[in-house]
């Protein structure tokens, strides 16, 4: 049985690391915001090439704290539009929602799954303060295209990067990409933890400042509270794991894109559609996106060669109960995505073995002809 994602032996292969690093933690006696959160904080800062990283207790948090600090700086107030693509992970949405923003749906490009550009300026208003692209399935936007709109209308830039740690665009890592970026280290992700992470890097002090008091209940100074703020730190013991694996996740998003190479030179199914990798951006795969019109035969046919897949996601985020007021919104290349998408394993403890047998198994997929 080959596993979607096998985190067992993702961490296994850091074991000794992880736990010298995890009774460092321990035997501090110092659990939240300390010394372990700060290395970690400059080195993921380092990383993405820019000058402040916070730690967040999620990448939820992440997103949401970055907007809550806009709008105690003045850059954003109630109900001003965030132009966001409609076949993200819900997250996005929802962090628009609980900053209190309104959350306009954008279609993706049915090439590379990421907002598509062109379609932006068509939902500018007046209200419009911000457009938050989301490096979907590991790949980065196209941020040159979405930075130029952006600025000609004052808006501000959000990555939202929490599928897309290292993947490069033009040279430079995303989280430094926008005006702000957020991550997860939810423990599937390309830099996962041991439970609950995030973070929110910048290059704007003053936002960077605001951030991390309102992950801090507000406060800057102990029982001062500036903001009315919430509680989301990245712990210690998260910290400490993560700082080890971020000196391998270079390495580990080369492996991905070596197995994702096998599948791009070894699928031949006509029946299925390959993700396409821009020339501008270097891929880290957190997801190998294909797509087939018959998803669930597909699905089904792989599981009984013994491989497991994931759908990301099966039902776009307008078409949830807990976002009835856009179920109204026509949104096709979403809604086809949504109906089509399979995810296959794509991950570092994978063999070319493995990747060889997903190939044999996709390519043997006859569809629902008869023969
Ligand atoms: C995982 C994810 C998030 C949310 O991260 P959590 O740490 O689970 O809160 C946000 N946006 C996208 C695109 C994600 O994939």
């Amino acid at each position: 049985m080959i596993k979607y994602c096998d985190l067992k032996k993702i961490n296994s292969a850091y074991g000794a690391e992880l736990q010298e690093a995890m009774l460092r933690a321990i035997g501090s006696g110092w659990y939240i915001l300390g010394s372990e959160t700060r290395f970690f904080e400059e080195q993921f800062a380092e990383y993405c090439g820019s000058r402040h990283c916070i730690g967040t207790g999620n990448g939820l948090d992440a997103l949401t704290i970055i907007l809550l600090a806009y709008r105690e700086n003045g850059a954003v107030k109630e109900g001003d539009e965030v132009i966001v693509p409609a076949n993200t992970y819900i997250a996005t949405i929802l962090a628009i929602m609980h900053a209190g923003l309104k959350p306009v749906l954008c279609e993706p490009s049915p090439k590379r799954y990421c907002i598509d550009p062109n379609r932006i300026e068509a939902l500018i208003t007046e209200r419009t303060k911000a457009i938050m692209p989301v490096h979907l399935y590991g790949q980065a936007c196209d941020m040159a295209q979405i930075s130029t709109i952006a600025r000609k209308h004052s808006l501000l830039v959000i990555e939202d990067a929490a599928q897309a740690h290292g993947a490069i665009y033009n040279g430079k890592r995303t989280g430094n990409l926008g005006d702000a970026a957020a991550f997860s280290f939810y423990p599937g992700k390309n830099l996962g933890a041991l439970g609950d992470g995030g973070a929110i890097t910048t290059n704007d002090t003053q936002l960077a400042d605001t951030a991390r008091a309102i992950a801090n209940y507000g406060s800057q100074k102990k029982y001062v509270n500036k903001y009315i703020g919430l509680n989301s730190r990245l712990d210690e013991i998260q910290a400490a794991a993560l700082a080890v694996k971020l000196k391998h996740l270079d390495r580990e998003n080369a492996r991905r894109r070596e197995i994702a190479r096998l599948y791009i030179e070894g699928i031949s199914n006509p029946l299925i559609k390959l993700p396409q990798i821009a020339d501008y951006s270097s891929h880290a795969f957190h997801i190998f996106a294909i797509m087939s019109a018959e998803r669930e035969m597909l699905q089904e046919h792989l599981r009984a060669s013994g491989i497991e897949t994931l759908i990301h996601y099966p039902i776009p985020p307008h078409k949830q109960e807990a976002l009835k007021s856009f179920a109204h919104l026509s949104l096709p290349i979403t809604e086809q995505i949504h109906r089509e998408e399979l995810s296959l394993p794509c991950n570092p403890s994978m063999s070319n073995a493995d990747a060889k047998q997903v190939i044999a198994a996709i390519n043997s997929f006859k569809g629902g002809i008869i023969n």
